[in-house]
């Protein structure tokens, strides 16, 4: 029997756990369209009609890095270092001067990730995260995906508990919710390599991190070996996580960017995914996951400002940030005004309220 539109809004409003085999059924026997009409209506019932997104910086302290991921563009591998000239580990002084950069774009949020660099020990990261607290204190500090942070654990001799504890002392406020890329061990075999912990560690590490008053993202990185059984799987494990210890504030979908990839390179995987299976996954984070992680954050920079737009009608209540590195933008406030204005035009053609938001997902100011 097909069901339609309206059973499966019931379904999900009056139970709010539905199954793997309920989120395959909404696939096959809603049109895509219905789909995200669906994924739509649960966004406003579940988030409101307003959608956010932080002013954030981001700093990335080192890329040299351990793991080797075939999807990951970014990294040098730690072995190369003193070999290459592509590698970097920020100083405190380089920290310090990006923090201060920070500052005069008015971010809210300082996000911070680098490599699984293993030369670094525990107080260097104490170090960089309080500069970054010295320099811009009205800012929270968002920092390290929990696979970083279990690789700082592995690496300086210290326990998980431990770690999560000097980084809070240090400053940190929150976790960065990545590394989380697809849980299903198959998929995750493929597209990282051992350095970095399974699915089912992941999801047990950030118990702990929550349990102990850290809260932070969670992901999915989508759009590359996976089928839609793994991103359903993923979402519900993401889900039933939350149930047992909340902590998660949102769910941000991150799209495979293929360029430059040992993936690529490899020619395992030829094109990134389409529009509509960006689409597809923003409208299955909401109507798996939304009623326990109501917040549904659509990438704005991976998917393309028009995606983004329609991601916004599909289930998503948030458009993450404006993203400013030096890397990206030149240090100017004409572009930090640009930016955001730009983002609030996105909202508002969506027909949606747009707001600036804190790192915790609470309304600092309508645009
Ligand atoms: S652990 Fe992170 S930085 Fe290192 S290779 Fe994998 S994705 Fe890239």
């Amino acid at each position: 029997m097909m069901y339609e539109v309206g059973y499966w809004q019931d379904q999900i409003v009056g139970n709010n756990r539905i199954s793997r085999k309920d989120a395959a059924e909404i696939m096959q026997d809603l049109s895509f369209h219905d789909r995200l009409r669906l994924a739509d209506s649960l966004a406003s019932l579940q988030a409101g009609d307003t959608v956010g997104y932080a002013v954030s910086y981001n700093i990335n302290y080192s890329n040299y890095c351990s793991a080797s991921c075939p999807i990951c563009a970014f990294y040098v591998p730690a072995k190369l270092k003193g070999r290459t000239n592509g590698g970097y580990e920020l100083t405190e002084e380089d920290v310090r001067k990006e923090a201060r950069k920070a500052r005069e774009y008015h971010a809210t949020e300082i996000h911070v990730v680098g490599g699984f660099n293993p030369y670094l020990p525990m107080e260097y990261y104490e170090t960089i995260f309080k500069a970054i607290k010295e320099e811009i204190p009205e800012a929270t500090l968002k920092a390290l995906t929990i696979p970083e942070i279990d690789f700082i654990g592995r690496t300086t001799g210290n326990s998980l508990t431990e770690v999560v504890n000097r980084l809070m002392d240090a400053g940190v406020d929150a976790h960065t919710g990545g590394g989380a890329e697809i849980f299903d061990a198959s998929v995750r075999a493929q597209i990282t390599t051992k350095e970095k912990i399974s699915g089912e560690k992941w999801l047990e590490d950030a118990k702990i991190i929550h349990k102990m008053g850290m809260r932070g993202n969670s992901t999915i990185t989508y759009g590359h070996v996976e089928n839609y059984d793994h991103i359903i799987d993923h979402f519900v494990r993401l889900r039933d996580n939350q149930l047992e210890q909340p902590g998660f504030i949102s769910i941000i979908p991150l799209k495979f960017s293929l360029e430059n990839t040992p993936l690529q390179r490899s020619g395992k995987v030829r094109n990134e995914a389409s529009g509509r299976k960006d689409l597809d996954v923003i409208s299955l984070a909401r109507i798996i996951a939304g009623a326990a992680i109501k917040n549904v954050s659509v990438y704005w920079v991976a998917l393309g400002k028009l995606t983004a737009q329609l991601g916004l009608r599909a289930g998503g209540n948030d458009l993450v940030g404006t993203a400013f590195s030096e890397k990206i933008f030149g240090a100017t406030d004409r572009r930090d005004k640009t930016y955001t204005r730009e983002l609030d035009q996105i909202i508002l053609s969506a027909g949606k309220i747009p707001v600036q938001r804190d790192t915790f997902y609470n309304i600092i100011r309508y645009a």
